[in-house]
């Protein structure tokens, strides 16, 4: 693998700002798109261009295959925000071995494995075994908008894909199961009072202490029998907390927002509504009221199976080029469990480290990306080969 090529395609990605703009500042995706659709036409490839909303685009490449099957390579170009960073997040600066800047290791480097991955076989005339798709998609950040959207071509029948690698940083790991996520907000509401006679009052921040008890031990006695081989139980934790208008009244009200991590098997809905079901049953004072609100924001845990055919083949390929790489589980979300829910199994894979994603410094090291790269190489080489013959 050319690791001087590697660094030139991370680069450009990394001096092409593209923070979502869902983030203070965010430009969006635009101009990296434009990069990729260069990048695949310079190639020859096939292009779809999927404009999600006004200069927003996916945009999918295709190599040809040798036989019927389909592999996607899928990786988000927009990054977080830059506010709190201690170098230039665009001056793609290398030193050490490590290329510095925002979005270097989320997920630029996993993109730049895959562009250069592909046109390393084009160059080298290597016709991969299944037809590679490769799709730079928009919003993986905030609200998952590209995969959603490419997701839903697949769902109608448009677009097939037999399975896909979804890039982000796993230090070259297999990622094949991954949690969910479900947040939504607690209100409780009372009656205010002046706070020298509280009794004529019903005191929302008190009755709220009875719902974070009573979440808090709930999440202690059941949620560790529930718990996944590779992602570990689900989790519960209470992020934000808000009540009371001044230091001399009853509180009136309070809200908690709750962030539960749920696991594969487990649907937010379910998990939603029994919570639902036993806060609205906690008995309360004369005057409180519950109110538990739909949720703001979910995403579904995800699991493939260690047996699936790219399972094997990208475990074999990892530990090809860097021993000790197992099929693991995280705790975080990611694009895959989109495709999956669609019936596409996603693996996360990539270089870079977790760790380093949305940091102050954020850098990755140059030579696993390379390995990435050669480690996707090989994946394309060999998935859907059991076919053949
Ligand atoms: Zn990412």
């Amino acid at each position: 693998m050319d690791e001087n090529r590697i660094t030139e395609v991370l680069s450009d990605l990394v001096r092409i700002p593209s923070v979502n703009p869902g983030f203070p500042g965010g430009t969006g995706e635009g101009r990296v798109a434009v990069y990729v659709r260069q990048f695949f036409e310079r190639l020859a490839l096939s292009v779809d261009v999927q404009t999600v909303e006004a200069c927003r685009d996916n945009v999918i490449g295709t190599l040809q295959g040798r036989g019927g099957r389909h592999l996607l390579w899928e990786a988000h170009m927009d990054t977080v925000q830059t506010s709190g960073m201690t170098i230039d997040p665009f001056a793609a600066g290398a030193r050490e071995g490590k290329l510095y800047g925002r979005g270097a290791c989320d997920t630029k480097a996993s993109l730049a494995a895959m562009l250069v991955a592909l046109e390393t076989m084009v160059r080298h005339k290597l016709i991969p075994a299944a037809h590679v798709h490769l799709a730079a998609v928009i919003d993986e950040e905030t609200t998952y908008k590209g995969v959603s959207a490419l997701a839903e071509r697949v769902r109608s029948g448009e677009l097939r894909y037999d399975a896909a690698i979804v890039g982000e940083p796993t230090r070259l790991h297999p990622i094949i199961a991954h949690k969910g996520v479900l947040r939504f907000r607690v209100e409780v509401t009372g009656v205010a009072a002046h706070s020298s006679t509280p009794e004529q009052g019903a005191n929302a921040i008190e009755s709220m202490a009875e719902v974070i008890a009573w979440l808090r031990q709930h999440a202690r006695e059941s949620f560790p029998s529930r718990s996944h081989a590779l992602t570990g139980p689900p989790s519960l934790c209470i992020s934000m907390i808000e009540g009371g208008v001044a230091p001399n009244t009853v509180a009136d009200r309070c809200t908690i927002s709750i962030d539960i991590r749920t696991i594969p098997g487990q649907e937010w809905e379910d998990v939603w509504s029994e919570l639902r079901e036993r806060i609205l049953l906690l008995p309360m004072p004369a005057g409180v009221k519950v109110e538990v609100h739909r949720p703001f924001l979910t995403d579904y845990a995800m699991e493939v199976s260690p047996d699936h055919p790219l399972t094997h083949t990208l475990l074999a390929a990892a530990n090809t080029y860097s021993a000790g790489r197992e099929a693991i589980g995280a705790p975080y979300c990611s694009d895959a469990s989109k495709l999956t829910r669609v019936s596409v199994p996603a693996i996360v894979f990539g270089p870079g480290n977790i760790s380093e994603a949305h940091t102050a410094d954020e850098w990755v090291e140059l030579a696993e990306v390379a390995k990435a790269a050669a480690i996707l190489i090989y994946t394309a080489m060999h998935y859907g080969e059991e076919d053949e013959d």
